[in-house]
């Protein structure tokens, strides 16, 4: 008998390759991969049957690094081989590490490049290649779970990492050997891993409390496409906190010593860190710690007294909630669902804070550190084809705004702050000078109005421009942001098709403090701003006739003006020239009418000269039609 092969209808007779595509949630404390079986999202675990992997790698002088469980092991034996939260170092350059040398237990490299690199045994390594390796381990993890090569990952982010950070983090991953998918926002991240695309509409809140980091962000769903409306936090707000508040709270209560023995310490630390998990589930608890001189004291807690200790820490987290709400434009009865992420969330106090703030119950149900990286999952099943018909279009938003430097110092904004990505924009310039043939171009972020107010990214030029008189050339700039949050910046002279462009690929970033201090800054000199801005643009202007001026001048001065007339006229561009350098807008403004007033005959005569120059030769009749 022969056997035919069927196939059935709609499916290609090939056997489905599925691709193996995994989410990773790349931590500060902890990272995480999983990935969809069965279109259930699951994180894996190592060989030990541990999910989580401390994001901790350690160097040895003759050995691979280590990763994990066991490099978090040697963190104190082992201080400056041993490297974690290396997630804040992200996209940061040497000049913003600088300030952190005293913090941080490792010693950075004096380079020359802009990227910091720590001194270990095993030589210098970048922010980048650590978090490659802590990825190396995942994609690991994975092929060896799957059985199979790995395709391709969506790698989540903070909504906050601003250009350089998810650019660094893209080049962890490239280094690793991973196919990025895409970059995804956390906390997008988490709201698909609720299901909360399959709803119609929304506005949710996402609560993200980790170990070292909190973050709030809003979210909103609309004709299926997330689109982050803000973003908040506190860089350093987490676990930590409440676990130095327990250990402070057991020295008073067993008359220790401020403990300057590094070890009792350490071990007071890791005991807190016990007490206040076990109470996440248990009422009370009861430990035993042994004195250095020998004996031990014994201590117990219960959940009420611990509620009282740690409440004014997590109390701090709802002035972000308020203040990314009032971003948003929304009241908290505004929120149709509120999505619990990070370990300490788990912490009951924690919940009924956030309870009471949104005024409902926050959705919980699935395990708050692993649900970030469920959703990349999900999102990654999505991209690698394995859901045919499913597509999903993610939005984030940019933290800060976008611009360009223009003429006096100042800033135009081109994207602003809080814009949806993928986004275009584009605004078209000018030239300053008569014949100007090159354009620098200077792209800047901030909020600011000056340029030295905000951070600068990138700078290029545009060459090649026919040369025209000042004012005539179109030059369009484009900014253009994709979906993984990288600017790609375009200018182009429109009458000669010129152009040039630069990827924004910057070698440090901003950390999420700096944005909002940034932020707090341009609220502060709103006004301050305003004047100075108004200021300069006096300045420009004046600069402009002075410069129009002196070109007519040289050109037709001789010829069009009387002696007197041109010394009148000289007069008052000096007049104008020394009040452009003093702090009076309207004083240059006036002089600038003035100006204007004195030249009126002298441009009056040029008109008429440029037309007889261009009659010249010619029959008037020529020129009837
Ligand atoms: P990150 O996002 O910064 O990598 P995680 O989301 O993994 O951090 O959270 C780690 C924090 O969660 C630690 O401070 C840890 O003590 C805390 N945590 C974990 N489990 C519990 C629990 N059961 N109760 C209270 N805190 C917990
Ligand atoms: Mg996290």
């Amino acid at each position: 008998m022969v056997l035919l092969q069927i196939s059935e209808p709609g499916l290609s007779s090939a056997p489905h390759q599925r691709r193996l595509a995994v989410g990773i949630d790349l931590g500060t404390t902890h990272s995480l991969v999983a990935t969809v079986r069965s279109g259930v999202a699951e994180t894996l675990a190592d060989a030990q049957g541990q999910h989580l992997l401390p994001s901790v790698v350690r160097y040895q002088a003759d050995a691979q690094p280590v990763v994990g469980h066991a490099a978090a092991e040697m963190l104190q034996q082992d201080p400056l081989n041993t490297v974690s939260s290396v997630k804040r170092l992200m996209g940061r350059g040497v000049e913003d590490v600088k300030g952190l040398g005293d913090v941080l237990p490792y010693k950075f490299e004096q380079t020359q490049s802009d990227m910091p690199r720590i001194k270990t045994v095993a030589g210098s390594v970048s922010p980048v290649e650590i978090s490659a390796d802590i990825l190396r381990n995942l994609k690991q993890r994975a092929e060896q779970s799957l059985g199979d090569e790995l395709n391709g990952a969506v790698i989540t982010v903070p909504a906050y990492f601003d250009e350089a950070q998810r650019q660094a983090t893209k080049d962890a991953a490239r280094i690793a050997g991973i196919n990025v998918l895409r970059l995804l926002s956390e906390p997008t991240a988490a709201a698909i891993a609720y299901g909360l695309d399959q709803n119609p509409e929304g506005v949710y809140a996402i609560y993200d409390l980790g170990g070292g980091t909190f973050d709030i962000s809003i979210l909103r769903l609309h004709q299926g496409v997330f689109e982050v409306l803000a973003t908040g936090g506190d860089s350093a707000l987490g676990g930590d906190d409440l676990d130095h508040v327990i250990a402070e709270w057991i020295m008073l209560q067993d008359g220790i010593e401020l403990a300057q023995d590094l070890c009792l310490q350490r071990r007071l630390l890791k005991l807190a860190r016990d007490i206040k998990e076990t109470l996440s589930h248990a009422d009370s608890t009861e430990w035993t710690l042994e004195r250095p001189q020998g004996g031990e004291w014994r201590g117990s807690l219960d959940r009420e007294t611990l509620g009282e200790l740690i409440a004014p820490v997590i109390k701090k987290t709802m002035l972000p909630c308020r203040r990314t709400l009032r971003d948003a434009g929304l009241n908290a009865s505004d929120i149709q669902g509120v999505v619990l992420v990070g370990g300490s969330t788990r912490i009951p106090l924690v919940r009924r804070m956030v309870s009471d703030f949104f005024g409902q119950s926050p959705l919980d149900d699935i395990d708050p550190d692993k649900v970030v990286a469920m959703g990349a999952a999900l999102q990654a099943d999505i991209l690698a084809g394995n859901q045919s018909g499913r597509d999903l279009l993610l939005l984030d938003v940019i933290p800060l705004s976008l611009g360009i430097e223009i003429m006096g110092g100042m800033v135009e904004k081109i994207i602003p702050r809080n814009s949806t990505i993928p986004t275009s924009r584009a605004q078209t310039f000018t030239t300053f000078k008569d014949g100007q043939i090159a354009l620098s171009l200077h792209v800047l972020q901030g909020e600011r109005e000056l340029v030295s107010d905000c951070r600068s990214l990138a700078h290029f030029e545009l060459r090649g421009i026919p040369p025209m008189v000042a004012g005539a050339a179109r030059i369009q700039v484009t900014f253009q942001v994709d979906a993984d949050g990288l600017l790609a910046v375009k200018a182009r002279e429109e009458a000669s098709g010129v152009e040039s462009k630069v990827e924004v690929k910057p070698s440090y970033g901003l950390s999420d403090q700096e944005v909002e201090t940034m932020l707090r800054d341009a609220i502060e000199h709103a006004g301050d701003d305003v004047a100075a801005r108004n200021l300069r643009e006096q300045r420009v202007d004046a600069d402009r006739s002075i410069e129009a001026l002196r070109s007519a001048l040289a050109q037709d001065g001789e010829d069009l003006l009387e002696l007197a007339e041109r010394e009148q006229i000289e007069t008052r561009v000096q007049e104008l020239v020394t009040l452009r350098d003093g702090e009076d807008p309207l004083a240059i403004k006036r002089a600038i009418g003035v100006l204007n007033d004195a030249t009126q005959e002298f441009a009056a005569r040029r008109m008429d000269a440029g037309i007889h120059q261009a009659l010249a030769g010619h029959r008037i009749d020529e020129f009837k039609d």
